[in-house]
This record gives C-alpha cells, sequence and structure tokens, in this order.
C-alpha cells in the first residue's frame, strides 16, 4: 500500500482501478522563415481545421453532458475568431520572420498572462481557454493531431472495454479531453498539474465525483486498484482490505454527511448561546479561494504566502504577488483576508534562496528571521500587499515572532514602505497589523505584544512542535505529538486573555481550529476566529452552532 499527497478540487471518495493517461508533448521549437505569407496560410488552414474539430466536440459533448457544459466548445471556435489572437499572431511571424507554431505558443502564453491578471473572475478563467484552444492549433500545426485522436480512441475503447469504471490519473487533463470521457465510466480524476480554477475541476464537480490536483504519484500504477480520499486529497495504491472496508463504510457516511452540511450555508456561525465566531479559511494558492467561497468561509484566516515563492524560480516581482493578494481581496468582497508574509525555511525551502543547509532547520534562519534580515525581499512583499490593500479588507501578519523588538522592528519596515508609496502616489486601505502566535516566547509575552498589534493567530502546528519539543516533520514522533497537551491549551487560554486585554481579537489557524472535539473548549476560551481548511469549514460551523448550552 502506497499513499500520495495531493489537493483536493472536489470531496468524496472513489474506490476503483487507476487509468493512467498520458498527454501529447508538443514541444514547440523556434525557426527562421523566409516566405511570411505561406506561413500565414498555414496558421488560416489550422484554425479552420481547429474550428471544425471544436464543432465535432460540441456536438458530441452536448449528448454527454448536456447544452451548458458543452457551451464551452462553442466560446473555444469564437476564442479562435478573436481578432486581437488572431493578428498577435501576424504580428509574431511577420516582425520576427518566425514559424507559426511559435508564434501561436507565445501568442498563448501573452494572453493566458494577461487574462489571468484580469479583475472579472469570468475573465481570468479564459486564460486556461487560450491555452487549450492554442494547443490544439499547434498540434494541428505539428502534425501530431492525429495521434491524439488515434490516443483517445484507444483510451475510450479501454474504458468501454473494462467493465469497471476508472480512477484516471494524468499529468494534466485540458478540459476537451475531460469533457470526451464517457462520464458514466470515470470515477474520479486525480493530476499532477492543473488549477481549482480550471475547466477540468470545473467539469469534476459537475460530475459530482472526487478530484485531486498536485498529486506526485509515481509513473507504474496502471491498472492497480487504488482509493481516493478527496477530503483529505489523498490517493492510496493498492489499498489493504482494512484500508477498502474503511473507505467503503466512509462512503456511505460521507453521503448523508454531505446532504445535511450542505443546509448550512448562508447560516451564521453563532453558538446557542449567541456567541458569533468568525469562521474563516486557510488557503495556499489563490486558485483556492474557489473552495473557500463554496464552502461559505466568512473571511481568509491564513493564506500562507510562501507558497507563491516555492512555486516560482526565482523572488516572485510585485506585481506578480500584488495581483494574487489583489485577486484573493477582490473575490473575498469585503471579507477579512489574513495574508501571512513569507515563512519560508525549515521544510519550506526554494533553492533561489541560497539558504545553507542547518543542523535544525525548523529551530533556524527562517521565516520573519530571513524577512528581518533580507529587508529588501521583506519590503517587494509588503508593498505587494499594501497596494493589494486598496481593493478588499486585507490584514497581514507575521510568523514565528519571539519578541517585541521584532513587532517593532517590523513597523518601521511597514512606515517606509508606506511612506514610499505615498510618495508614489499609489494608494493603499487600513491594514490590520496582526501576528502568529507559534512560539512559547510569545505566548509567555503575549501581553506585551498584544499592545503592538491588533489581532493573534495562534499557529498551534508550530506552537506544538516548540512547546513539546517535537520535530512535526519526523513521523517516528507522531504518537508523541499532541496539540490536546495541557500545556498547549492553557498557552491558548493566556493568549486569547491577554489579547483580549489589549482588545486584539485571537484566532487560531493550526490545524487544530478544525478539531472538533476541541470546538466547545476554544469557544468557552474565548476564541474569536477559527481558520480552517475550506472543506472543514461547514463541519467547524456545524459544530460551533451545537456549542454553549
Ligand atoms: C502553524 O504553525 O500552526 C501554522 C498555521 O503555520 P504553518 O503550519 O504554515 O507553519
Ligand atoms: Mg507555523
Amino acid at each position: 500500500m502506497e499513499k500520495f499527497q495531493g489537493k483536493s478540487v472536489f470531496g468524496g471518495i472513489a474506490i476503483g482501478k487507476i487509468k493512467v493517461y498520458g498527454n501529447i508533448d508538443s514541444t514547440v521549437k523556434r525557426y527562421h522563415i523566409k516566405d511570411v505569407d505561406s506561413e500565414i496560410n498555414r496558421f488560416e488552414d489550422a484554425k479552420n481545421k481547429a474550428k471544425l474539430q471544436l464543432k465535432d466536440l460540441y456536438d458530441k459533448a452536448v449528448v454527454n453532458v448536456g447544452k451548458d457544459n458543452a457551451a464551452i466548445f462553442e466560446v473555444h471556435q469564437m476564442m479562435l475568431e478573436d481578432l486581437d489572437y488572431i493578428e498577435s499572431v501576424f504580428h509574431i511571424i511577420s516582425s520576427q520572420k518566425i514559424n507559426v507554431e511559435y508564434a501561436v505558443a507565445c501568442t498563448s502564453d501573452n494572453f493566458s498572462r494577461m487574462f489571468s491578471e484580469m479583475e472579472d473572475e469570468y475573465m481570468r478563467e479564459r486564460a486556461a481557454d487560450v491555452k487549450d484552444i492554442s494547443n490544439r492549433v499547434i498540434n494541428i500545426l505539428l502534425g501530431i493531431n492525429e495521434n491524439v485522436d488515434k490516443k483517445f480512441e484507444k483510451f475510450e475503447e479501454n474504458i468501454v472495454d473494462n467493465s469497471d469504471a476508472v480512477i484516471i490519473v494524468a499529468d494534466d487533463l485540458a478540459p476537451s479531453q475531460t469533457v470526451q470521457l464517457d462520464k458514466k465510466k470515470v470515477l474520479s480524476f486525480v493530476t499532477r498539474k492543473g488549477s481549482a480554477n480550471s475547466h477540468t475541476a470545473i467539469l469534476a464537480r459537475t460530475m459530482n465525483i472526487p478530484a485531486l490536483i498536485g498529486t506526485d504519484f509515481s509513473d507504474d500504477i496502471e491498472g492497480m486498484p487504488a482509493i481516493v480520499d478527496g477530503y483529505e486529497g489523498i490517493l492510496i495504491i493498492e489499498p489493504d482490505e482494512k484500508t477498502i472496508k474503511k473507505y467503503k463504510n466512509m462512503q456511505a457516511k460521507a453521503r448523508e454527511k454531505k446532504r445535511l452540511l450542505l443546509e448550512l450555508k448562508g447560516k451564521p456561525t453563532v453558538t446557542l448561546d449567541g456567541k458569533e465566531i468568525m469562521l474563516y479559511a486557510n488557503i495556499g494558492s489563490v486558485a483556492d479561494v474557489m473552495s473557500a467561497m463554496s464552502n461559505d468561509a466568512e473571511g481568509i484566516g491564513l493564506f500562507r504566502s510562501e507558497f507563491l515563492y516555492l512555486e516560482s524560480n526565482d523572488y516572485p516581482t510585485v506585481d506578480e504577488q500584488f495581483n494574487a493578494y489583489k485577486t484573493v481581496a477582490e473575490n473575498m468582497a469585503g471579507k477579512r483576508v489574513i495574508i501571512r508574509t513569507l515563512d519560508i525555511g525549515a521544510d519550506k525551502k526554494a533553492d533561489y534562496f541560497n539558504i545553507e543547509p542547518e543542523e535544525n532547520p525548523a529551530l533556524g534562519y527562517r521565516a520573519i528571521r530571513i524577512c528581518l534580515d533580507r529587508v529588501e525581499i521583506f519590503k517587494t512583499q509588503l508593498r505587494a500587499i499594501y497596494m493589494a490593500s486598496a481593493f478588499g479588507k486585507i490584514s497581514v501578519m507575521f510568523p514565528m515572532i519571539t519578541s517585541v523588538s521584532e513587532v517593532k522592528r517590523i513597523k518601521e519596515i511597514i512606515d517606509e514602505v508606506k511612506e514610499e508609496l505615498d510618495n508614489a502616489s499609489i494608494s493603499y486601505g487600513d491594514v490590520e497589523i496582526g501576528i502568529m502566535i507559534e512560539t512559547p516566547a510569545a505566548v509567555m509575552i503575549s501581553d506585551l505584544l498584544a499592545k503592538e498589534v491588533d489581532f493573534f493567530s495562534i499557529g498551534t502546528n508550530d506552537l506544538t512542535q516548540y512547546t513539546l519539543a517535537i520535530d512535526r516533520q519526523n513521523p517516528k514522533l507522531d504518537e508523541f505529538y499532541n496539540p490536546h497537551h495541557e500545556a498547549i491549551l492553557r498557552m491558548i487560554k493566556m493568549v486569547v486573555e491577554n489579547g483580549h486585554k489589549e482588545g486584539c481579537f485571537v484566532g487560531i489557524c493550526g490545524e487544530l481550529a478544525a478539531d472538533l472535539e476541541l470546538t466547545e473548549e476554544f469557544v468557552k476560551m474565548g476564541v474569536d476566529e477559527l481558520s480552517v481548511s475550506p472543506g472543514m469549514v461547514l463541519e467547524v460551523r456545524d459544530r460551533i452552532r451545537k456549542s454553549g448550552e
């Protein structure tokens, strides 16, 4: 039995056989051409063929998934006739005298980037569509379209031959690939790549099947029995009897639970005796906002911004970060979005930071220590956060705080950033400042820290690690990692009391926030906010609504 962690885009449990679906690698080469006109004719021909294919796809999709879901292929046909798109291809061919495949690939990159930076959500989602139509044209130009069709036929045949429905695993799945599959034969999608806003994910939701992205499964799993746990984002290969039994039970229970939980959407998060709790979601990327919203989160309690850095091969620019933060703030439409500044180091490493190997990285050069040492990196991020604050209700918080002087230094740097923005006439909002309480030192001086900030957010994952002296990365120590330890619970209580004395609101954003056994206790302690993974929002709301009597 082997387990692979991924990221869920739709919940549920699937039990079945794996079908690996390999994508076509259409690597595009750049070369010079002499005859611009004939290159432009090649584009026109390929574009027309692509439109015919799309028409065919539309007709098939209407039958398979209905008119509404098929509409995407009409949109794709229209996009191929977009004058800006066509002009861009023409311009790249004629100005640089280069081949059409490369011109289409460049146009695809430029347009999809442009779409992904747009304010309007609908337009942003078009980024994946531009890539999809461009890949179609490129495949036709490279003459690999026939192979694609053959591969599809073979794939469909295999699935049809196989009486059992399958779990599709793929490097990535384009909407055009997803929609062609016979939905009765697909139990789940698991991909290595993909985004939560992609049409593939949307189609998975329409099809009401669990789907995971970002799952780093091994290559040799074709035909193997497997389980997809869409709640925890886990793919289990060759599960043993005990595991299968466990998941079959879960499947049945989950069905009923889901039905009941959905009734809580739009209902207030309030205890039986009338205490309101702010129920927020933790996210690691812009794409996660979608699931925070669909699960009715009342805000974002922790945006782990370091994932923007980990996804990148170099420091993300101020504009890249600004766009990410702005998108989250706009989507949350006035609800609080707490962005945690870079918490890199320890287990979260990016090569380009050139951090020297350390004996004890969890106790080492990480998080705020790096930011206060490499101030330019920190200022770039703060600038992006403050710029985005003009577009929503953004708060900022700082990880791994151990002293008042760190907070004072942070506030000086914030003042410098604000002054620079003022000088450049760039507007920003009223940003609340908070800190993570995740070291015992911060707990013990929380009375002093509370005088410096607007809010606390207790990071129980690290607080448990540092208080109990347990490396949270070491699986051998799992049984000793006990966030229910009286020491942790007393610390939470102390932080709440000290925070409240100075008018700070106090939340919990570590995994413990979603621990339903402790919800009632947190409410009693006076915790104001709980921030949990999006899929847990409605469950925690349910628990809170039953607490307090
Ligand atoms: C924590 O430590 O509890 C926390 C929320 O931060 P992270 O898990 O990202 O370290
Ligand atoms: Mg932490």
